[in-house]
């Protein structure tokens, strides 16, 4: 219905650094779909908060920021 959005979502997603090696959550193994929120720190690197859907556990994993 609304493809402006997926398109942007989709554009948006090519800038995740690590968008190819997600994590899984350690309760239940489930994949992670998506970051729910990032963060730089003063290192360089990239800090990403993960929501597991399934069972709500959170996850925070880092990254160092390449794509930049
Ligand atoms: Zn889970």
């Amino acid at each position: 219905m609304n493809q402006q959005h997926s398109e942007n979502a989709l554009s948006r997603a090519m800038y995740w650094p690590r968008v190819r090696d997600l994590p899984r959550c350690e309760a239940c193994t489930d994949s992670m779909v998506a970051p729910e929120a990032s963060a730089l720190r003063a290192d360089g690197k990239v800090s990403y908060l993960w929501s597991c859907d399934s069972c709500g556990q959170s996850l925070v994993t880092s990254a160092a920021e390449a794509a930049q």
